[in-house]
């Protein structure tokens, strides 16, 4: 599954991270940036990344996904900068075009491709284990 694979390259990143710079408190989500290029299962990646983190020290954080536009650079004309979208009426998406909005040649994809951790919300205050969750209203 790729999603599988992604939560644990992002755990590993994410547990390493914590080797060198150690929180304190808990960690309660983790914020990570998903390049438009890239094709998930938010539901799937959330769900390997709850599997993946019983036992270790973030388990029970959440993954906020933030989705970051496709930018792009064209080696011709020096272009750099977001991509052009075509988008349809008849379509359920739009599609960025990776063909340079200057002159038309072809681009290196410069970000949007990949997933990242941006940052972390840590929990430094509530007692250790205590529950503090707000109550989920009906419905
Ligand atoms: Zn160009």
């Amino acid at each position: 599954m790729h999603e599988y694979s992604l939560a644990h390259a992002l755990l590993e990143g994410l547990t390493e991270h914590l080797g060198r710079h150690p929180v304190q408190g808990r960690v309660k989500a983790v914020h990570i940036r998903k390049g438009e290029l890239l094709i998930l299962s938010e539901e799937a990646l959330a769900e390997a990344w709850r599997i993946l983190t019983e036992g270790t020290p973030v388990a029970g954080s959440e993954l906020r996904i933030e989705k970051v536009p496709v930018q792009i650079r064209c080696p011709a004309c020096g272009y750099e900068g977001p991509a052009r979208y075509v988008s349809d009426e008849g379509w359920h998406f739009t599609v960025p075009v990776l063909a340079c909005p200057r002159c038309g040649g072809r681009t290196e994809v410069v970000a949007g491709r990949d997933l990242a951790i941006v940052g972390l919300t840590v929990d430094e205050g509530g007692p250790p284990g205590g529950e503090g969750a707000p109550p989920v209203p009906p419905g």
